[in-house]
């Protein structure tokens, strides 16, 4: 009896302080996010992509949801498949009205014997980013949110690493016109995978702040909340949304402004007035082949975690932000 009262004791101590670290993890450090994977150097969202995002040491890998027509959360960026996969070649009687081909109309069987490739325009066939992996080559396919978990947990136990997952609820609001809750299909996912509080190795994104409020007072999540934002009028909301998330996450090209007569970079006050609020900021997308004014990618990093003070960055070089951020 006082054996196991002093085990449980034991565990208890253990549990709490692996619970501080993970969200001290999540409140005071640097983080890097590997954007749709290491989607810089693979087809964005593939398997590949993220085993090569896993093994660069970023903190969070990121899964953008969309469900098939069986409810099954696949890892794809939009709710549409013809500019990353063969659907043109290899289903081309099931386009809708509007010419595009959605995630939705097909069973995961389906969407199994799609190929995937980089990003591409429909329209032209072009690459997006015209200097990433070539078009075609080799062979890569959709998957599950369940079998990325399972990929990234299996190799936090054959590494010995703690990797987190950063998901992102796509289009509720579409997903309920087709007759789905996507959000309570995929937090019970992450719960059957032990992803239930703020103490798990998971942050919960969303663009649609009524989903995401939704998710924490109705569904009664008690995941780490990050509420996405498009607009610059939405940065009016930070109150609102402080009062059900946990973090915010910005076009770092929204919180940026001019250079002043110095040279110095000047910023709007949403990460002050975030933190002010107690949210953590994590900003979109940093990329290293699209660097706008700056004159290379350490620079846009410099200024994204010195100047404007973020707390964490979506990147599809998560390798160079891992780099810029241990060489300091
Ligand atoms: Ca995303």
């Amino acid at each position: 009896m006082k054996i196991s009262l002093f085990l449980t004791i034991l565990c208890l101590f253990g549990c709490n302080s692996a619970q501080k670290q993970q969200k001290m993890t999540k409140n005071t450090k640097k983080i890097v996010i590997a954007h749709r994977g290491a989607s810089g150097y693979l087809p964005e969202h593939t398997l590949a992509s993220k085993a090569m995002a896993y093994a660069m040491h970023p903190d969070f890998l990121e899964q953008d949801l969309v469900l098939s027509k069986d409810d099954v959360p696949i890892v794809i960026h939009d709710v549409h498949l013809e500019t990353v996969t063969d659907v043109v070649d290899k289903f081309p009687e099931r386009k809708r009205k509007d010419g595009r081909f959605y995630v939705i109309d097909f069973t995961y069987e389906e969407l199994l014997q799609l190929n995937v490739t980089e990003r591409f325009d429909a329209k032209t066939g072009k690459a997006v980013f015209k200097n990433r992996y070539p078009l075609w080559k080799s062979k890569f396919k959709l998957h599950s949110l369940q079998d990325e978990i399972e990929l990234i947990q299996g190799l936090n136990k054959s590494t010995g690493n703690n990797i987190g997952i950063y998901p992102e609820i796509k289009d509720p609001e579409f997903h309920l016109k087709e007759g789905k809750d996507i959000s309570s299909i995929v937090l019970k996912i992450l719960s059957d995978y032990g992803y239930n509080t703020k103490e798990d190795n998971c942050i919960l994104q969303c663009f649609d702040a009524k989903e995401l409020k939704r998710i924490r007072q109705e569904l009664k999540s008690e995941l780490f909340l990050v509420q996405l934002i498009e607009f610059e009028e939405d940065e009016k909301h930070l109150k609102e949304y402080a009062t059900y998330a946990d973090g915010l996450g910005p076009w770092y090209k929204h919180i940026l402004k001019e250079k002043d007569e110095q040279g110095n970079w000047q910023t709007t006050n949403l990460v002050k007035e975030a933190h002010e609020l107690g949210l953590v900021v994590h900003a979109y997308t940093f990329r290293a082949d699209d660097l706008g004014e700056f004159t290379s990618f350490d620079e846009l990093l410099y200024v994204g975690f010195n100047t404007l003070e973020l707390d964490g960055v979506f990147t599809d070089f998560p390798d160079k932000a891992v780099l810029f951020l241990n060489s300091k």
